[in-house]
């Protein structure tokens, strides 16, 4: 039997891709989960509590069990000798989330949803076991990078095109057939092919996958029937907004800008992701805002700072809040805000500050 599983990561992507699909697709029986590394803020569970009474239950996963220290983050640290993560050294998803998950997960042929948007240009990393497959429900290309790979590699013209034979319609069949012929050069690569094949039809494009991946040991192949086959949905930032308004769950509360003032200009910040507060990844401006807005947890990431371990590289945090460079940091805020807001058409601050290159692992932050 093929498992449907969503990670609850406490942000708004995961949160809204749940509703999502409970709302339009009923029948899929999914296990929700969450991987709590005992240090998220406090915001975040409520956010998975509200969505529980939306969803039904969210398994809690937490690795250490039975751990003397207080958290698993603090039980890892240790095992470390207080060798901090960081974007090289990136311990602390491997062993407090992707691990749990795994195990969690077993040898089942599992599906796992992700939130990843249609406006984002990003992969979301899950796992590389091979019982586990990646789906993207937001974006017009559901599949990962991988079957994407496969499929349109090559090597695999004549099988595309036999299925193709199969699957599509007689009035598009030649212009299906001129796309999966023509070979991938560099100007015509695979999100080229691939995009070739959507704008012709993304529902023929997906039920040519869902042939394909039934000649391999994908999790998918090995269902009758996959409802996301019918899929063109496209959801970008508003919508996923609007899914959280509409469900009651609402936004997580450390998304909500609050106003700063600097040298007589004003600018705003909040958090832009989920995940533990002292997380490496979050922005100067963004562990200001942990110092103003929550300084006990400001204090808490300060303590794991000793030997000369820093979460940020070549700045300790006590370094960061001096007064002269917490000014520094704001009108920086304030001027990439400003230029970021002419480039891009949303206005909220969590998607001004994410950075479009990164590669989110879809337990942390998705
Ligand atoms: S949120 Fe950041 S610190 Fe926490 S597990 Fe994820 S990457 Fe590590």
């Amino acid at each position: 039997m093929v498992r449907h599983v969503l990670g609850i990561s406490g942000g708004k992507d995961s949160a809204a891709l749940s509703i999502y699909l409970k709302n339009k697709y009923p029948d899929l029986q999914i296990d929700y989960y969450n991987s709590d590394t005992g240090c998220e803020l406090e915001e975040t569970y409520q956010l998975i509590d509200r969505l529980e009474s939306v969803l039904g239950h969210i398994t809690r996963l937490r690795a250490a069990e039975g751990s003397p220290e207080p958290t698993p983050f603090h039980h890892f640290l240790k095992a470390t000798g207080g060798f901090l993560p960081s974007p090289q050294a990136r311990w602390c998803t491997q062993k407090m989330k992707l691990a749990e998950f795994e195990k969690y997960v077993g040898d089942a042929p599992t599906i796992s949803y992700v939130g990843i948007r249609g406006d984002e240009e990003r992969e979301g990393y899950v796992s590389t076991r091979p019982n586990i497959q990646a789906i993207f429900p937001f974006r017009r290309n559901i599949w990962s990078l991988d079957v994407i790979n496969k499929i349109l590699n090559d090597n695999n013209i004549t099988q595309l095109k036999e299925i193709y034979q199969k699957v599509c319609p007689e009035d598009l069949i030649a212009k299906a057939i001129e796309i999966i012929q023509k070979p991938l050069t560099k100007q015509f690569f695979y999100s080229k092919k691939l995009n070739a094949l959507l704008d012709l039809d993304i529902k023929i494009f997906n039920q040519a996958v869902f042939e394909y991946l039934k000649t391999t040991d994908y999790p998918v192949g090995k269902l009758d029937t996959f409802p996301l086959l019918d899929n063109e949905d496209v959801l970008k930032i508003d919508e996923i907004y609007q899914i959280l308004e509409d469900s009651g769950v609402g936004i997580p509360a450390y998304y909500k800008e609050i106003e700063f003032e600097v040298d007589g200009k004003k600018g705003t910040y909040s958090r832009s992701r989920s995940g533990c507060y002292f997380c490496f990844y979050q922005q100067k401006i963004e562990w200001i805002w942990l110092y103003e807005q929550h300084p006990d947890l400001f204090q808490k990431a300060m303590e794991f700072e000793k030997d000369g371990y820093t979460w940020n590289q070549g700045e300790s945090l006590a370094d960061l809040i001096k007064p002269e460079r917490i000014r520094q940091i704001k009108l920086d805020a304030i001027k990439r805000q400003e230029l970021k807001a002419k480039k891009k058409s949303s206005s909220l601050l969590v998607d001004l500050f994410a950075d479009d290159n990164d590669v989110l692992c879809a337990n942390c932050f998705i």
